[in-house]
């Protein structure tokens, strides 16, 4: 019941705790009682005790482990094992809800002329090349922060993270990348990506962070691609309205 209750590390201790009690008190309270032949009394209830919490212990341990081989399957992505879209979903709804971390800024990171890997190098190189770029990129961010989102499109979320320190992130995923030689059965591959970056503000749907930072992947790729972009801050916004008035007011004049 313990192990239902509270799981498998808790359930062994508590359970340890119990089996300790219980031994002790059916100890004294029949070790001077002639009536009663403790020594049997004794390995009766331990022998009776061990194979149940034996039994409890194994059935907790294997439902803990396909518990765990579920989540993971339910959450990653199966060829890349990067996080998936729900995975996305579930931990920006936990960072809304909980708010125990201030910042969010997202990225979104799109391989460049993916199509072109696939149909001059074939569709199980396309894969490994989408394996290896998962692997690099979990280097600089972390496996808990990589999502992947579409074929060759992937989401980065990076708490705590201002738009400034996400930029540099960002610009390390790219330089890696362009730098790196993917190399399969004597294929030599180069390849860059592009990526956008927005910042998380009060009230954004993680539909609003997804079109944002798209947005910034288009002008990133509309733009010559193997670049990075970031939407503009609320101040940056501010300011360019506040240089476009007298613009505008002149205009009336
Ligand atoms: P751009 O620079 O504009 O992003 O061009 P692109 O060629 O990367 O983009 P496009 O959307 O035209 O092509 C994406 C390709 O990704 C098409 C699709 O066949 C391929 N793809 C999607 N999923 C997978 C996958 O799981 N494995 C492989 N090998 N290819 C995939
Ligand atoms: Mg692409
Ligand atoms: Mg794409």
């Amino acid at each position: 019941m313990m192990y239902s209750l509270v799981g498998l590390k808790r359930g062994f201790i508590s359970s340890l705790l119990l089996f300790i009690t219980q031994i002790s008190i059916v100890y004294y309270r029949t070790v001077d009682l002639a009536a009663f032949n403790t020594i049997n009394l004794m390995v009766n209830l331990v022998s009776s005790y061990l194979v149940i919490w034996l039994i409890s212990h194994t059935y907790e341990f294997h439902r803990h482990e396909v518990e765990s081989t579920l989540s993971n399957l339910a959450s990653r992505d199966a060829l890349t094992s990067a996080h998936n879209r729900l995975a996305l979903t579930t931990a920006f709804e936990y960072f809304q809800t909980h708010r125990d971390k201030e910042e969010l800024s997202f990225l979104i990171v799109d391989i460049d002329f993916f199509k072109a890997v696939n149909d001059q190098y074939g569709h199980d190189i396309g894969d490994k090349v989408l394996i290896e770029t998962s692997q690099l990129m979990m280097q600089i961010v972390g496996d808990d922060n990589l999502y992947r989102i579409g074929g060759e499109e992937f989401c980065i979320t990076l708490f705590n993270r201002s738009l400034d320190e996400a930029h540099l992130i960002g610009e390390r995923i790219r330089k890696l990348i362009a730098a790196n030689p993917f190399i399969y059965d004597d294929h030599h591959i180069h390849l860059t990506l592009s990526v956008g970056i927005c910042e998380y503000k009060e009230g954004n749907r993680i539909e609003d962070l997804l079109r944002m930072a798209d947005h910034e992947l288009y002008r990133a790729k509309k733009s010559g691609r193997n670049q990075v972009r970031l939407c503009p801050t609320a101040e940056q916004s501010v300011d360019d309205n506040e240089q476009k008035v007298p613009v505008t007011a002149t205009s009336h004049l």
